[in-house]
């Protein structure tokens, strides 16, 4: 629409230009010819304008198309009328006075051609029509567009076979082969406003049926053009008979055609083959799905089924082809389904049915069972929407459900027992052994005196006991709490490092260690608290466990990946046994005696905990006697439900 708007002003501009000018190649392109009067070039600018506007759906600019149109609609129908009624508006040389008519005594210089005028007021009522008559019927206007494409073809032609009755049309003056073209562009533009009307609709498209229209008529128009111009030829310069002429021509066309409808057909048979190819793999589709499928027409009569679906329902293929769909559907459900199936039709589209609905269908047994549908609307070669259900028998699920629903219940269960029992570990185991300490050192101060050196001993020995097994219960406490108020924040990792390195700096400066960061620590969501504590009870471990005499050397560091990040935290200590490696993330578990280095042996299984807390894990890679590395990973986590997916995964 675009080129072609365009073309048309290039066309109209180049004549103003002739008859600003007075460059008559420019009026009438060949000396022979008749040249476009001035006032068609200027309704072709005109009429340039409005398409160009149409063209670009340039909805603001609509009122000036119409007022174009308008202009053009009573500027040719006042020239028409003129022409009828025989009076004179002096409309014709308003703009430019029309020597060469002048010249060639024409009775009316510089009027445009009725036919010019009529295909003018034509084209500018039929487009102004185009913007208040209902859509419905659009139609008819696109027909009048065709009208005129046929009538500047048909002048066309007579100017290409110098047939003047073609392009004069039974009027007295003739339309300018210029104006001709003019008109051809102009009309084939304007039908492209509503390409899927009318011929337009047939020849734009990219159904076979289009590129089979648009081929065969192309090739048609070259051979027949080129066919008749060569007989015309013949003709003129008396080359050959008139007979031998036409019979070579009827001759011709009939090869001619016979090629081009071979090609058609061929195309037609290939696409043909095509179809039923695809129509056999969505049967083999269809039959090999995993699930039941079922098709069934907008009145709910079954058209195919499926091997699973013969399986699921009991029935044979046969027994269901023909059938209501609602055979399938438990009795209870029959109505609204019946009434589902007329508003899923209304307005068909992919639709899932199932996850939190309680769906039941119906065996030939009588037996309903838990079902999730999908919906698929397909249309048909007739162009009616069909309807293929994908039916998944869910009564396995269901029980599954069922028994994953109980545990959660007893998991509950057990974790308030869990909490109870923290309660009064927190509570009433830390009281008696309060009680018993306190008795201790009423022993020692009120008896001190009767109290022997042994006895005093062995009660020191008991309060140091007493004392341990209080720290127990706590560690036990903080274990057990751990990450209960966790709260997954953006942190920067390396950060949270320094700030560990600074809260042990006397521990480093004391032992004389020396802690390195290599590289940059990620910034990603973590539960910032505990992942402090995992990076300082690894980062104490590492100094804890150096070898005696010999200053720590750590390094912290992580390697990153599109969904995790790998920490490491490697010393140079005493390393550990490989036997020990798994056992030293349990609970209370301790590679070394109390008097060499302190602890309860709590610090690895809490470590283990956040890291699970993060979707990840923790291990070491050891050499005893040379050192450990400490490796643990967390997801690249982007809210809480991450960590679920991972653990359900
Ligand atoms: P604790 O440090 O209180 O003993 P942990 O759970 O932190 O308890 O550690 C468990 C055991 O793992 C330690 O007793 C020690 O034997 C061993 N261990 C931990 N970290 C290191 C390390 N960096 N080098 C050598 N051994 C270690």
């Amino acid at each position: 629409m675009k080129v072609l708007s365009f073309a048309v002003f290039v066309l109209a501009l180049m004549v103003i230009v002739g008859w600003l000018f007075d460059i008559e190649q420019l009026k009438s392109i060949m000396p022979k010819y008749v040249s476009m009067k001035f006032n068609t070039a200027l309704c072709f600018i005109l009429m340039s304008i409005s398409l160009t506007i149409e063209a670009f759906r340039l909805r603001k600019f609509i009122f000036i198309s119409i007022i174009i149109n308008a202009f053009v609609a009573v500027f040719s129908l006042l020239t028409y009328s003129q022409e009828i009624f025989g009076y004179n508006l002096h409309i014709d040389q308003f703009f430019i006075i029309d020597e060469v008519g002048i010249q060639a005594k024409e009775a009316f210089p510089g009027r445009m051609s009725p036919i010019t005028v009529f295909l003018f007021s034509m084209l500018s009522i039929s487009l102004i029509l185009d913007k208040c008559i209902k859509r419905k019927y659009l139609f008819i206007l696109q027909y009048i567009y065709h009208i005129v494409t046929l009538m500047a073809i048909i002048a066309i032609i007579g100017y290409i076979y110098n047939a003047p009755e073609f392009y004069t049309l039974s009027f007295l003056t003739s339309m300018a082969v210029h104006t001709a073209i003019g008109f051809l562009l102009l009309s084939v533009g304007t039908a492209l406003i509503h390409p899927s009307l009318g011929v337009t609709g047939i020849l734009i498209g990219n159904s076979v049926g289009n590129s089979v229209a648009r081929k065969l008529f192309s090739q048609i128009c070259i051979a027949i053009m080129a066919f008749t111009y060569i007989r015309y030829l013949t003709h003129k310069y008396n080359i050959v008979d008139i007979e031998f002429g036409i019979a070579l021509l009827t001759i011709s066309f009939l090869i001619i055609s016979l090629v081009i409808i071979w090609e058609a057909a061929d195309k037609l048979n290939k696409k043909d083959e095509k179809k039923k190819l695809a129509e056999e793999h969505f049967r083999l589709v269809v039959e090999s799905a995993p699930n039941a499928l079922i098709m069934s027409d907008s009145k709910g009569t079954i058209t195919l089924v499926n091997k699973q679906a013969e399986i699921m329902f009991g029935y044979e293929r046969e027994e269901l082809i023909g059938k209501k769909i609602e055979l399938l559907v438990p009795n209870k459900f029959t109505p609204n389904h019946d009434k589902n199936r007329v508003s899923y039709h209304a307005s068909p589209k992919a639709k899932y049915f199932g996850a939190g609905r309680d769906l039941y269908a119906v065996r030939s047994t009588g037996e309903e069972f838990p079902v999730e549908i999908g919906l698929n609307p397909i249309r048909k070669e007739d162009g009616k929407i069909a309807v293929l259900a994908s039916i998944i028998d869910i009564t396995e699920r269901k029980k599954q459900e069922a028994i994953i629903r109980k545990q959660v219940i007893e998991l509950k269960l057990k974790n308030q027992e869990m909490e109870q029992f923290n309660y009064i570990a927190s509570h009433d185991l830390q009281e008696p052994l309060r009680t018993v300490s306190n008795y201790i050192m009423l022993l020692n101060e009120d008896y001190e005196e009767e109290l022997n050196a042994d006895i005093k001993m062995h009660l020191v020995t008991m309060d140091d006991a007493i004392k341990r097994m209080s720290l127990l219960v706590r560690s036990l406490l903080d274990f057990g709490r751990l990450g209960r108020d966790k709260k997954l924040v953006k942190s920067d990792c390396g950060k949270i490092a320094e700030n560990v390195l600074k809260d042990l700096s006397n521990l480093i400066c004391e032992t004389n260690a020396k802690v390195k960061i290599e590289g940059q620590l990620p910034l990603t969501n973590v539960y910032e608290i505990e992942f402090r504590q995992l990076l300082q009870n690894l980062i104490n471990n590492a100094i804890k466990f150096r070898k005696a005499d010999v200053p720590a050397e750590i390094v912290i560091g992580c390697t990153s990946t599109a969904s995790q990040h790998e920490f490491y935290v490697t010393d140079n200590g005493i390393g550990i046994k490989e036997k020990y490696a798994d056992k030293i993330f349990q609970i209370f578990q301790r590679l070394n005696k109390n008097t060499e280095y302190e602890g309860h042996g709590i610090g690895l299984a809490n470590c283990r905990k956040i890291a699970e807390m993060h979707g990840g894990k923790i291990w070491v890679e050891s050499i005893p006697g040379e050192g450990s590395t400490f490796k643990f990973t967390i997801l690249n986590l982007k809210d809480e439900s991450t960590i679920k997916l991972h653990h359900a995964s």
